[in-house]
């Protein structure tokens, strides 16, 4: 079980929330402990904007789920970043076939995009006087991207501190997690309601599939992202059960 507190009085954080199962977990993380949540989502170019369109609905569900949260959710920010995508020839930019690279990385990796997200995040923060800054990032049952990595980001928080001078603190509550772990700690912070919530309306399809609904949620089944979300929840409910 996870400590639940009094959220600190006065205290906003900033979550990058893309939408997807991961992000949307640690947005009710984040609502659990901080007086005040802000979301933030990118526009990268991705070829599926799916993502973008499922933030608001599961926004909506959010505050339709609890009144409190109702209250701490703040303001949602979106960057357009075309950059990214000018850059990089990826699977999730172009319309190519997924698959693995001989880097051992699939082809879904676009090299650096957290260490991009956070940084904006953390300069979008500092312009609204926020210091605590919270990602979905995990480096268990994960596609094996660098940035992901627990070193990575505590690397990162130390130069966001001292390139802003700010006591910035990057939180990663599902690092250490499995991502059947996830499931329950979203069924910890906001029950059956929220996980229904996730299940319906959060995409990590790497397709952009939304035909099919599985138990775990929409997606096309098959890509790394939907496998793992997949394998997950099969032992999210074999143990629950
Ligand atoms: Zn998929």
């Amino acid at each position: 079980m996870i400590e639940m507190s009094d959220p600190p009085q006065g205290k906003t954080a900033l979550v990058l929330f893309s939408g997807g199962q991961d992000s949307a977990t640690c947005l009710a993380w984040a609502l659990e402990r901080f007086a005040r949540v802000e979301t933030l989502g990118f526009d990268y170019g991705q070829r599926h904007a799916i993502e973008l369109t499922c933030r608001d609905r599961l926004l909506d569900g959010f505050r339709d789920l609890r009144a409190d949260w109702a209250q701490r959710l703040g303001d949602s920010h979106t960057l357009t970043i075309p950059t990214l995508s000018e850059i990089s020839e990826t699977a999730l930019t172009r319309d190519v076939a997924i698959e693995m690279g001989t880097d051992g990385l699939p082809n879904t990796f676009v090299p650096g995009r957290n260490l991009v997200f956070l940084t904006f995040a953390a300069a979008l923060a500092y312009r609204r006087g926020i210091l605590d800054i919270v990602g979905g990032m995990c480096e268990t049952d994960y596609s094996g991207y660098p940035d992901c990595r627990d070193e990575t980001i505590r690397a990162l928080q130390r130069t966001l501190v001292l390139g802003t001078a700010k006591p910035f603190e990057l939180h990663t509550p599902l690092m250490w997690l499995s991502k059947a772990a996830t499931w329950r700690l979203a069924h910890d912070l906001g029950g059956a309601g929220l996980v229904d919530l996730i299940c319906e309306h959060s995409h990590t399809c790497y397709l952009g599939e939304r035909g099919a609904r599985h138990h775990w949620g929409f997606g096309c089944g098959e890509c790394p992202a939907c496998s793992l979300r997949a394998k997950g929840w099969r032992e999210y409910v074999a143990r629950a059960g």
